[in-house]
């Protein structure tokens, strides 16, 4: 596309935009008594504005029904979590039942960890990307040592080549066909989160079968961000969380997959609760653990309804909008659009590198920018102006413009704000 770098421009990009009225569905932060340019949807997304209206129905049916809102009412909370499921299918590409929302993130690796990585003999190895997110670099560190392992030999790091910022597809490829008999598990992110790479999911799924070993992603920015296509790309588990491009609310819930080749094997090891036993005798409160068919047969305790309220108003939102390729078609240009404004204000590259991927099939939302010069005043004197992005130690500012709320026109008057901060 060519883009232009005038105000004019950005305008007519937005009158062309069908997704351009969502912005209007969600409430923005006001700094300097207006809205905030936001583009920090990959940390919190904003509140949808239908968010307060599911909460207070749950309310309501807690004060009028109590106990009885269970089983009673027009979605009784016994099943609730089902109602979740079709929209979650659609949004990362997996049959209904293969999918479940509970928990929080990082409990659901653990729970994934347990069921997907059995280590035996020398195949005993996990292959992750370095620089992962600490809470998954904890979770593989901890289920190694659990099962008596030593974290420096078990986990086997994926570095850039020299002088680059992110992996390379053939290099992943080839380090797990190397490594590929001692592989157990190969577990990364499907975006970094930090580099803003989106690694390419299907030929990784499918080189790691090769090898003899399974495959999961965290997904956490690439829910909500890209579309995906987890049953078909044969991925074995993957997780996720809600509360950033999916928009449901500070420490919302998450997000299984798990691919039905394992999920109605009752054989597969896991650690159990009674809302993953088969609902029809669960209230029997029997001795003798049944799973539910499916991801269900994951889930531990009964849902939790209010989080998973701002969910489904979330969720729908996507839906309404067109699901996720309709969202990708706009963030793709809005993301180009980003990075050829970037690129268009001249600042050498011992000021500022962008280290996301210029390929737009191996990005998502967010550029993140390497600021080697002042970068904390660079980040403060954003924010100051109104512009709410995100600052990732030691020195990378991260912009994740997200095609539901943000326009072309905040794209564009966050570079001329960068430009001046810059020149300043
Ligand atoms: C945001 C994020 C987390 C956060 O984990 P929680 O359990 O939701 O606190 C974990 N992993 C990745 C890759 C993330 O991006």
């Amino acid at each position: 596309m060519n883009y232009q770098n005038t105000l004019a421009f950005a305008q007519e990009l937005d009158r062309q935009d069908p997704l351009y009225h969502f912005r209007d569905r969600f409430y923005f932060p006001q700094v300097n008594k207006q809205d905030a340019i936001y583009f920090c949807g990959n940390s919190l997304g904003l509140q949808p504005k239908s968010a307060q209206m599911y909460i207070d129905n749950e309310m309501y049916k807690w004060a009028n029904l109590a106990v009885e809102g269970h089983f009673k009412g027009e979605e009784p909370w016994f099943n609730y979590h089902e109602l979740l499921a079709p929209a979650t299918a659609r949004m990362v590409g997996a049959k209904e039942s293969e999918v479940v929302v509970m928990n929080q993130l990082t409990v659901n690796l653990h729970l994934m960890l347990v069921s997907f990585y059995r280590p035996e003999g020398k195949r005993f190895k996990i292959m992750t990307e370095a620089g992962a997110f600490p809470s998954d670099q904890y979770a593989l560190e901890t289920q190694v040592k659990f099962h008596g392992y030593n974290p420096d030999e078990a986990i086997v790091e994926l570095f850039p080549r020299e002088g680059e910022h992110t992996l390379r597809t053939e290099d992943i490829l080839q380090s797990i066909k190397q490594h590929g008999e001692e592989l157990a598990l190969v577990m990364m992110g499907g975006i970094n989160y930090y580099t803003g790479q989106v690694f390419d999911m299907a030929a990784i799924t499918k080189a790691g079968h090769e090898a003899g070993a399974l495959v999961g992603f965290d997904l956490a920015h690439a829910a909500g961000n890209v579309p995906l296509y987890l049953h078909d790309w044969g991925v074995d588990f993957a997780v996720w969380c809600t509360y950033k491009y999916l928009n449901s609310g500070p420490g919302g819930t998450s997000g299984v997959f798990v691919h039905e080749r394992h999920g109605n094997d009752p054989g597969i090891p896991r650690f159990a609760g009674w809302w993953g036993h088969d609902a029809d005798v669960r209230f029997q409160m029997k001795k003798g653990f049944i799973p539910m068919q499916g991801a269900a047969g994951w889930q531990l305790s009964n849902a939790q309804i209010l989080p998973m309220a701002v969910h489904r108003a979330a969720l729908e939102l996507v839906d309404e909008a067109g699901g996720m390729e309709a969202l990708r078609a706009k963030s793709e240009k809005l993301t180009g659009y980003l990075e050829y404004l970037i690129n268009d204000v001249h600042v050498g590259k011992e000021v500022l590198e962008m280290i996301t991927p210029t390929d737009p099939q191996a990005r998502g939302c967010q550029i993140s920018l390497l600021v080697k010069r002042d970068s904390r005043l660079l980040f403060n004197k954003l924010m100051e102006a109104g512009i709410i992005v995100d600052y990732r130690e030691p020195n990378v500012i991260r912009v994740a413009p997200t095609p539901l709320y943000n326009s072309f026109e905040e794209v564009y008057r966050f570079s001329e704000i960068l430009h001046q901060c810059l020149e300043r």
